[in-house]
C-alpha cells in the first residue's frame, strides 16, 4: 500500500455512518492501464454510489491506493492521480451510503496485509450477519478500523485456517449470510465472488487479453471491452496468470436476484443476467397501461427513472409521451441528502414543471417507486400547479412495503409511506385523482419470468413482499444496533 497511513487516519473520523451501503464494483487484471480502466469503469458504475470512490492498484511489488469521498470525476480525474496507481492489476469501488455521513475509513476498496500477503477487496451488498461476526471477532483480539460490513471478510481471512488465499476467502465466505458481489486483489489473482443467491449482480468482460469483473455491464461498455456471461450465484472466480478458474464453494441453492436492481437500480443501458434493463421497464409500463386503462391526454415521467416506464406506458396505450418535467442533472439523487430538510429542497433543485404540455391536461405521471413520498408529493403538486387539469400516477413496482438488508438503501420501514397507509390513503396524501401500482403479476411478466412461480419466485421482491429470502440473523437477535457501537468515535 503506498500510504496506507492516510487510509486510516483517525482524523477522518466523524462517526456518523450507517452500516451498510448501495455500491459498484470493478477489478481488471494484466492491463497496462489498470488503474485509468478501472476509474472509467467506475465512473459508469457512478449511479451505483455517489459518496466516495476508491482505486487500489498492485504493481508487481506494492499495492497502491487512492481512496476519497466524493464523485469519481472530481477524484479520479488527472494524469497524475493515475500515475500514483501503478500496476497491470486493479479494483475500484464507488459507494453510496445510507443516512448520516460518509467517512474515509469506510470508503473501499479496504486493504489488509496478511501472512500470506496483501489483499484489497471491494464489495456490493449488505451482510445480515455482520454484527454477530464481528461481535465475535472482537472477542478474540481482532482491531476493526471501519464500521463497514466488508472488513468482516478482511477479519475472517486473516483468521482462517487455509492454506492459501482461495482456501481463506472460501472459509470466510461460508461463515458470512447476505449479499455480496466481491472482487478483490492479491499479489497474484483477481478473484470475483456472489453470494450463493445472487443478490447483486456481478459480469466478468474481457478487453483483448485482460479480464474484468464489474456490477454491469455499462461499465464494460465505457472501455469497450466484450461482454464474457454473468458470474453465477454462489460462483468464485479466481483470474491468474493461468486464465480463469470457476469454484462452487457454497451448497447450491434457488437464486434469488433483486429485482429492485431491474426496476430503479441498475443502469437502463445494462444487461443484467441476460436481460436488458431498459427493455424490462419499458415492458413494466406496458404493463402499467394495460392494467391501469385510465383516458388521459399525457404520459409524463418523472425523470429520469420514471422514463422507460413512461416510454412503454406511452406506446402500450397510445397516449402521447412528453417531457412535461425537466431535470436538472446537476442536482444528485434527492435519495442520498442526509436530512429530511434538504431532501424536500432537493425535490424543487431538481425537478421543473414545462408547463405547456401539463396544463388544462389529463396527465399520466409515471415514477418507478414510492419510497417515502416525498418526491410525489412535490411533483404532483407541481404539476397541479402547471394547471393540470387530472393528475393519475402509475408506479411500475408494488408498493414498497419493507426496508432491503441487502444492500439497497431504503430507509426503516416506518418511513416507508406504503407500510403505513392503504392505497386510499396515499392517493390522498400525493393529491391524485388515482393511483396505481403495477401488480406482482404485472411486474414479473415484465421481467419475463412467465411461470412465476408465486410460492418460490425466481426473484428477491422482499421489499414488496416481505419474503426475505436469506436470515436476518443481526436484525432478528434484536441485538445489532443501527450504528456500530464499537466504533462511535465522534470527532
Ligand atoms: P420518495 O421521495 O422517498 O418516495 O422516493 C422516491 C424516488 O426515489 C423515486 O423517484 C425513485 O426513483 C427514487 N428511489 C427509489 N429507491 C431509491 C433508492 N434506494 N435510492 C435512491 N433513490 C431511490
Amino acid at each position: 500500500m503506498s500510504n496506507p497511513a492516510s487510509l486510516h487516519s483517525p482524523t477522518t473520523f466523524d462517526g456518523d455512518d450507517h452500516f451498510h451501503d448501495e455500491c459498484g464494483v470493478f477489478g481488471i487484471y494484466r492491463h497496462p492501464d489498470a488503474a485509468a480502466h478501472t476509474a472509467l469503469g467506475l465512473h459508469a458504475l457512478q449511479h451505483r454510489g455517489q459518496e466516495a470512490a476508491g482505486v487500489v492498484s498492485f504493481d508487481g511489488e506494492q499495492f497502491h491506493s487512492h481512496r476519497a469521498l466524493g464523485h469519481v470525476g472530481d477524484n479520479f480525474n488527472s494524469a497524475q492521480i493515475i500515475r500514483t496507481l501503478p500496476g497491470e492489476m486493479a479494483i475500484g469501488h464507488v459507494r453510496y451510503a445510507t443516512t448520516g455521513g460518509t467517512v474515509l475509513r469506510n470508503v473501499q476498496p479496504l486493504f489488509a496485509d496478511f501472512k500470506f500477503g496483501g489483499l484489497a477487496i471491494a464489495h456490493n451488498g449488505n451482510l445480515t450477519n455482520a454484527y454477530g461476526l464481528r461481535t465475535a471477532l472482537v472477542e478474540r483480539g481482532c482491531i476493526f478500523q471501519s464500521t463497514s460490513d466488508t472488513e468482516t471478510f478482511i477479519h475472517l481471512i486473516a483468521v482462517s485456517r487455509g492454506t492459501n488465499v482461495v482456501e481463506r476467502v472460501t472459509d470466510a465466505l461460508r461463515q458470512v449470510e447476505g449479499a455480496y458481489s466481491l472482487v478483490a486483489i492479491t499479489r497474484e489473482k483477481l478473484i470475483g465472488v456472489r453470494d450463493p443467491r445472487g443478490v447483486r449482480p456481478l459480469v466478468l468482460g474481457k478487453i483483448g487479453d485482460s479480464w474484468i469483473l464489474s456490477s454491469e455491464t455499462c461499465a464494460l461498455d465505457i472501455i469497450g471491452a466484450e461482454y464474457v456471461r454473468d458470474v453465477e450465484p454462489g460462483e468464485l472466480v479466481v483470474i491468474d496468470k493461468t486464465g480463469l478458474h470457476s469454484f462452487k464453494p457454497f451448497v447450491p441453492t434457488d437464486s434469488k436476484f433483486c429485482i429492485f436492481e431491474y426496476i430503479y437500480f441498475a443502469r437502463p443501458d445494462s444487461n443484467v443476467e441476460g436481460r436488458n434493463v431498459y427493455q424490462i421497464r419499458k415492458n413494466i409500463g406496458a404493463e402499467l397501461a394495460r392494467e391501469c386503462g385510465i383516458e388521459a391526454d399525457v404520459v409524463v415521467p418523472v425523470p429520469d427513472s420514471g422514463v422507460p416506464a413512461a416510454i412503454g406506458y406511452a406506446e402500450q396505450s397510445g397516449i402521447p409521451f412528453e417531457l412535461g418535467i425537466i431535470r436538472n442533472h446537476y442536482v444528485g439523487r434527492t435519495f442520498i441528502e442526509p436530512t429530511q430538510q434538504i431532501r424536500n429542497l432537493g425535490v424543487k433543485l431538481k425537478h421543473n414543471a414545462n408547463g405547456q404540455y401539463l396544463k388544462d391536461k389529463r396527465v399520466i405521471l409515471i415514477d418507478d417507486s414510492i419510497v417515502r413520498g416525498t418526491t410525489s408529493v412535490k411533483i404532483v403538486d407541481m404539476v397541479r400547479q402547471a394547471g393540470a387539469k387530472e393528475v393519475h400516477m402509475c408506479v411500475s413496482s408494488p408498493p414498497i412495503t419493507h426496508s432491503c438488508f441487502y444492500g439497497i438503501d431504503t430507509p426503516d420501514q416506518e418511513e416507508l409511506m406504503a407500510s403505513q397507509h392503504e392505497l386510499e390513503a396515499m392517493r390522498k396524501i400525493i393529491g391524485v385523482d388515482s393511483l396505481t401500482f403495477v401488480s406482482f403479476d404485472g411486474l414479473y411478466r415484465a421481467v419475463r419470468d412467465e411461470d412465476r412461480n408465486t410460492e418460490n419466485p425466481q426473484f428477491c421482491d422482499a421489499c414488496f413482499s416481505g419474503n426475505y429470502p436469506i436470515r436476518l440473523v443481526d436484525k432478528d437477535s434484536g441485538e445489532a444496533p443501527k450504528q456500530l457501537s464499537l466504533l462511535t468515535t465522534q470527532e
